[in-house]
């Protein structure tokens, strides 16, 4: 069990009259995550930024050895960034594409990913889900041939509580010489990840949103045993070494991925805040936020006019719900009037599978771990008070 109030003791954010259910857009820091950033902020302008980062030389190289545990990788397969779309597109502009070579996506493929593939003229097919909205491994099997360079799998969607199968579709990519890069930028710090476990040769992640990092700050994992067969499309004066006039030579680790310049303060807070979440336990981080889900799923489920909108048989923390003749926007607007913080989800983001399922927008609602039942409760109250109005 996580101590409830020691984690409300260590968020600032929570007041008592606010209720906070946006992790999956950006949550709120602990102190330790807030602390770490303004003072390292107070200290550059005390003393420059480049003095200011030496003091901190020992915690900034633990930073991806935080994120690497994390994810039970070794240190040397991951890279900072400042964004999970940009891990992801680091990671996808080093897969060696031959002519007719395409990409699998699933139906729950996230926008960015997607305008990647449609700007650089990569094909690519949907992979169709199941009867649950999960991928479906055996059509996946099927589409699988020798001309799929890459499966680009979203592990939890922008828009829902799903969670897609990981180590099968892995399975059966390798099996055909595919590569797997998996977007955990919804799952990672709500969904206990470990590489070792679900083989992907890609994972990019996020630190705004449940691993309650600050923003502008992402990273990318890549599975050592294929790293040479990826050539970064940029790289800098850190991530190669120019050893001769005419020559460079690109880092042997991850670290060919990263730029050499970066906010300090954000990464000494995303250290900060992977710290944190290792210290209360990924996998009792888990439970606490499905158990949350579940109550606030429960509670909608029983208000006349909602429908819950979260397919997949094994759902996470993402709530996504509509209300009957009252627009995601409004019911956003409303809760946010009776100071509940939730986000609306539009088709924009998540096109394949929003029109499958004939939704233009849902409102969505992210519960952490440091929500207490009573603020769910509130917040189904005051949905039901939205929808009892129309
Ligand atoms: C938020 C999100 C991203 C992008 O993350 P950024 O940190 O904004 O780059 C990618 N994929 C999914 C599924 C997301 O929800």
């Amino acid at each position: 069990m996580l101590d409830d109030q020691r984690i409300r003791d260590d968020t600032p954010g929570i007041d008592g009259s606010r209720v906070f259910l946006d992790s999956a857009g950006s949550s709120l820091p602990p102190r330790p995550v807030l602390g770490t950033v303004t003072a390292h902020l107070h200290r550059e302008a005390e003393v420059g930024g480049y003095r200011a980062a030496a003091e901190r030389a020992d915690d900034l190289g633990r930073v991806r050895s935080a994120v690497a545990t994390l994810l039970n990788a070794p240190e040397s397969s991951v890279a900072l960034s400042d964004s999970a779309t940009r891990s992801w597109l680091d990671f996808v502009t080093a897969v060696p594409l031959r002519p007719g070579q395409r990409v699998l996506i699933s139906e729950v493929e996230y926008h960015s990913n997607a305008v990647h593939f449609l700007h650089r003229g990569i094909p690519f097919d949907v992979v169709p889900s199941d009867d649950s909205g999960a991928l479906d491994p055996a059509a996946l099997k099927r589409m699988l041939d020798d001309d799929v360079a890459l499966v680009s799998l979203v592990h939890v969607p922008t828009n829902s509580g799903l969670i897609n199968p990981v180590r099968e579709v892995v399975e059966l990519a390798h099996a055909r010489g595919a590569l797997v890069l998996l977007d955990a930028c919804q799952s990672a710090g709500q969904v206990n990840l470990d590489v070792t476990e679900l083989g992907v040769d890609g994972l990019t992640g996020t630190g705004r949103k449940w691993l309650r990092g600050p923003r502008g700050t992402g990273f990318l994992h890549v599975r050592p045993e294929i790293a040479d067969r990826l050539t970064p499309a940029v790289l800098d004066g850190s991530g190669a070494e120019w050893t001769g006039e005419r020559e460079i030579r690109p880092r042997a680790d991850s670290g060919r991925f990263e730029l050499w310049e970066c906010d300090v303060a954000a990464r000494l807070g995303l250290g900060a805040a992977v710290d944190y979440l290792l210290e209360l336990g990924p996998e009792r981080v888990e439970q606490a936020v499905r158990t949350r889900a579940a109550r606030l799923r429960a509670g909608l489920s029983g208000i006349g006019g909602v429908s819950v909108r979260d397919p997949g048989r094994d759902r996470c923390g993402i709530v996504t719900f509509t209300v009957e003749g009252v627009g995601p926007d409004v019911v956003r607007a409303e809760l946010a009037r009776r100071d509940v913080t939730v986000t609306t989800s539009t088709r924009a983001s998540t096109r394949i599978d929003m029109d499958r399922r004939d939704l233009a927008a849902v409102t969505r609602a992210s519960p952490h771990y440091f929500v207490s039942d009573e603020e769910i409760d509130r917040a189904v109250g005051a949905v039901a008070e939205i929808a009892g109005e129309r």
